[in-house]
C-alpha cells in the first residue's frame, strides 16, 4: 500500500535522500510558513515564559547590558521578551519569513514594533550596524551550521559585533546524550507540554534529523548538526572569548540525569 504523503514535507524540500541534506544554507527551506505558524499556534508563549524563567534576563541584567542583538529571532519570542524587559533590542534572522512573523508577533504581544534586520550570521557585520553589549542566539539555532568553517565564521562575526566587554549567550540541545545513546531510543522530547513532540529520526556524528509531530497528524523535519558540548566550548574559546561558562537546563519535561539543553555564556573580557 502506498503511504499517504506527509503534509509539510514537500514544502520543506528535503528531496529523495533527506539524510544527505547537510548544508548550512538549507535552513530557509526548513522553516516554511506552515511549520512556523503551527509552532506559534501551539506553543503558548506564556507557558514558554514560565518554563524558561528569568535565567537569560537575569544574566543580562547582572552584567549591566542595555543593547542586545538577537541573531536568531525566529518568530520573536526572545526579542519580545527583551523589549518588554526594557532592553534596546535589534532582531536579526536570515529568514525573511521568520522576521515577518516576528514583527507581527511583536505587534500582537504588547504592541511592540520590533527592529528587524535580515542577516545571515556569516555576513552579520555587513548587514547589521553598531556594536552591542550582548548577543543572544537561542532556541538551538547554531545547530543549523553544518561546517566548521561556517561555525567559526559566524562566531567571529558575533565576536566582532560585541563591545569590548560584551557577552554572547548561545544554547544548544544536549547532543552528547543523543550521540552516546544516553536517552535510549524511545525517548520523546515534548515542548511545553503535550502538544508538539520532537523525536530524533536519525543520528550520526554529522547529522541529527528530528521529526516534529503536531496534533493534526502533520509532521515536519529539521536537519541539524549535532554539536558536542565540549567542541562548542572549545570553538568559543578559540575565536577569542576569555571565559565560557556552560549551564545545564533542567526545565524541560524530561527529568532524567541529563539536561536537554546546554547554555553557554561566553564573555569577551
Ligand atoms: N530563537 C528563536 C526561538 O527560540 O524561538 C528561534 C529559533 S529557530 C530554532 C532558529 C532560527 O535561526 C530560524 O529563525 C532560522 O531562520 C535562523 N537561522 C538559522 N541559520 C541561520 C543563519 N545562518 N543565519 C541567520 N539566521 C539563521
Amino acid at each position: 500500500m502506498r503511504s499517504r504523503p506527509i503534509k509539510g514535507q514537500d514544502q520543506q524540500r528535503f528531496g529523495d535522500d533527506p539524510l544527505a541534506v547537510r548544508d548550512t544554507d538549507h535552513y530557509k527551506a526548513e522553516y516554511v510558513t506552515g511549520f512556523v505558524d503551527k509552532w506559534d499556534e501551539l506553543i503558548d508563549w506564556k507557558r514558554r515564559y514560565e518554563s524558561e524563567g528569568r535565567f537569560f534576563i537575569d544574566q543580562l541584567k547582572e552584567r549591566g547590558v542595555r543593547e542586545v542583538l538577537d541573531v536568531a529571532t525566529g518568530t520573536g519570542f526572545h526579542s519580545v521578551r527583551l523589549v518588554e524587559e526594557g532592553f534596546e533590542t535589534v532582531s536579526a534572522d536570515g529568514s525573511p519569513e521568520m522576521l515577518a512573523k516576528a514583527f507581527s508577533n511583536g505587534q500582537s504581544y504588547g504592541g511592540h514594533i520590533l527592529r528587524v534586520v535580515q542577516a545571515d550570521w556569516r555576513w552579520l557585520n555587513r548587514d547589521v550596524h553598531g556594536t552591542y553589549d550582548a548577543i543572544i542566539c537561542l532556541g538551538n539555532s547554531f545547530t543549523h551550521l553544518f561546517s566548521e568553517r561556517d561555525r567559526r565564521k559566524a562566531l567571529a562575526e558575533f565576536y566582532a559585533m560585541l563591545k569590548h566587554d560584551g557577552v554572547l549567550i548561545i544554547d544548544q540541545r544536549n547532543y552528547d546524550a543523543l550521540l552516546d545513546g544516553k536517552y535510549g531510543n524511545k525517548h520523546t522530547y515534548y515542548y511545553c507540554g503535550e502538544e508538539v513532540s520532537a523525536e530524533p529520526e536519525h543520528v550520526d556524528e554529522g547529522l541529527a534529523r528530528f521529526v516534529y509531530r503536531f496534533p493534526d497528524a502533520s509532521t515536519y523535519h529539521l536537519n541539524m548538526f549535532p554539536l558536542r558540548k565540549n567542541y562548542m566550548r572549545r570553538l568559543l574559546r578559540e575565536v577569542g572569548f576569555q571565559q565560557v561558562d556552560t549551564y545545564g537546563d533542567f526545565q524541560e519535561t524530561y527529568q532524567g540525569d541529563e539536561p536537554d539543553f546546554f547554555i553557554h555564556i561566553a564573555e569577551k573580557a
